[in-house]
């Protein structure tokens, strides 16, 4: 069985902030934002489509198929982690790009002066940025919010 610190995913179009989740969770995951049909199985090549369509039958390639019954973000982020066993030393929080799904990486603060809003570079010491869209993170209000989450779903 695959290590459980290498689970993908690709998430239907109707999932997004499970998609979304996933990624603060650090787990490598493609949104099928615009993707249905045949495509959405291609897309789920070697990773475990999550989805909302009960009539897909034919998986292909896909290694497994969960389909999520909760119309909340946060149940459906449960029903994920309870269906795969997925444990706190499984996730890697802040690891990877919400937006594109790329890793980001810890840079030097002087790297980002200019980049981002002056107060925030006078008043924080850690950023990231992504190895692909170069959107750049710091620790604020929701990184607070997102440790919150994280720890209501192992506790
Ligand atoms: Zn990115």
């Amino acid at each position: 069985m695959d290590s459980k610190n290498d689970m993908r995913f690709t998430v239907e179009m109707t999932l997004g902030k499970l998609a979304k989740w996933l990624r603060i969770l650090g787990f490598d995951t493609i949104y099928a934002a615009d993707i249905t049909g045949e495509k959405l199985i291609d897309a789920a090549k070697g990773r475990i489509l999550l989805t909302r369509t009960k009539g897909i039958r034919d998986l292909k390639n896909a290694k497994e198929r969960i389909f999520i019954a909760s119309n909340h973000p946060f149940e459906q982020l449960q029903e994920v982690v309870s269906v795969l066993d997925i444990a706190k030393e499984n996730i890697r929080p802040f690891s990877r790009c919400i937006q594109c799904n790329a890793l980001i990486r810890l840079v030097e603060k002087n790297t980002v002066r200019g980049k981002v809003p002056d107060y925030i570079w006078e008043t924080r010491d850690v950023f990231h940025t992504c190895s692909c869209c170069r959107k750049i993170y710091w620790s604020g209000s929701h990184v607070r919010r997102s440790r919150d989450i994280v720890r209501r779903l192992f506790k």
